[in-house]
């Protein structure tokens, strides 16, 4: 399996950010999101991720930050961990390098909306995963 790249489809996801009414947020691509979310002080509860949604200090916007590339054995950590969560057929739809990314930032668009619930956040990225 190889590395997925998200660079590649960041004009797609910026689409996808303004489709969902995200328009003053912007969407950040780094190298290593633990690191990104520690230098701008932000504090993170999981350490190991590709995604995330942050709120601008002094600001109700948040910004979504992902990773550049993603490595296979982290895709299939976040495949497995959205089978744990019952996400067990659904799961089968994220084989394709696109609908993979479009989900993770799907994911972190929802928190966006105020769905902090991981399994509803989930949810609602594979609901809105073919619009
Ligand atoms: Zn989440």
């Amino acid at each position: 399996m190889l590395t997925y790249n998200v660079e590649k489809h960041i004009g797609q996801l910026r689409d996808l950010m303004r489709q969902y009414g995200l328009t003053q947020s912007k969407l950040v691509l780094v190298d290593d999101v633990a690191k990104w979310v520690k230098e701008h002080k932000i504090t993170e509860t999981n350490p190991f991720r590709a995604a995330v949604a942050v709120r601008r200090t002094a600001s109700q916007i948040r910004d979504i930050v992902v990773l550049k590339e993603i490595p296979a054995d982290e895709v299939e950590s976040i495949k497995s961990a959205m089978k744990f969560r019952g996400f067990y057929g659904q799961t089968e739809r994220l084989n394709d390098e696109w609908l993979f990314i479009k989900h993770l930032v799907l994911h972190e668009i929802a928190h966006c909306k105020d769905i902090s619930d991981e399994k509803n956040a989930d949810q609602w990225a594979f609901d809105n995963l073919n619009n």
